[in-house]
């Protein structure tokens, strides 16, 4: 039977799962990823970050439909390979219709805390045709900060238009997060 590995391939693989026995701690940083999106409804209130933006539409879903707390709770679980936020809170629970989304953040860094790590900061980039963010940018990265008990300037707000997409008709967000762990 061939050799899948060149032998240096597989000395380097070696060397470096010793590496990792040898640590009894657990990784000192972590990095989590997180997205969703939410499409646009007539009439009903914009909550993006946990503030309410000035709009003729909302975005629609189970809960209050808050599309970058939701990509930042799925962040903060995917960093600590937790479940994810589909999975702790269900559409089909009728206890989360029309809930703060603040509620899901809150349990994250709940388990963030309990795996034993901490936010460093946060990037995020909302996608979507109208309204502006530019204008709310500093609220919302505030609300964050605050939600996320880091200072202001750990916190990144960017936004773009769905421009060649044909998404104007949803609001997409896609954040990153680091984690230090605490001890
Ligand atoms: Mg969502």
């Amino acid at each position: 039977m061939p050799e899948l590995f060149a032998p240096e391939l597989k000395e380097r693989a070696h060397t470096l799962l010793r590496f990792h026995q040898m640590d009894p701690l657990p990784p000192q940083f972590r990095i989590g990823q997180g997205y969703d999106s939410h499409e646009f409804k007539l009439g009903i209130p914009l909550k993006i970050g946990g503030v309410i933006l000035p709009h003729s539409h909302g975005l629609g879903g189970h809960s209050d439909g808050d599309v970058l707390l939701h990509a930042i709770t799925d962040a903060l679980l995917g960093a600590i390979a937790g479940p994810d936020i589909g999975s702790l809170f269900p559409p089909s629970d009728s206890q989360w219709k029309g809930a703060d989304s603040s509620v899901f953040l809150r349990e994250a860094l709940k388990r963030v805390a309990a795996a034993g790590y901490a936010m460093v900061n946060l990037d995020s980039t909302l996608i979507l045709a109208a309204p502006k963010i530019g204008p709310h940018a500093a609220a919302i990265r505030e609300r964050v900060a605050t939600f996320c008990g880091v200072p202001n300037d750990c916190v990144g707000i960017k936004a773009k238009t769905p421009e060649g997409t044909g998404t104007d008709n949803a609001a997409i967000a896609h954040v990153t997060v680091l984690l230090r762990r605490r001890a």
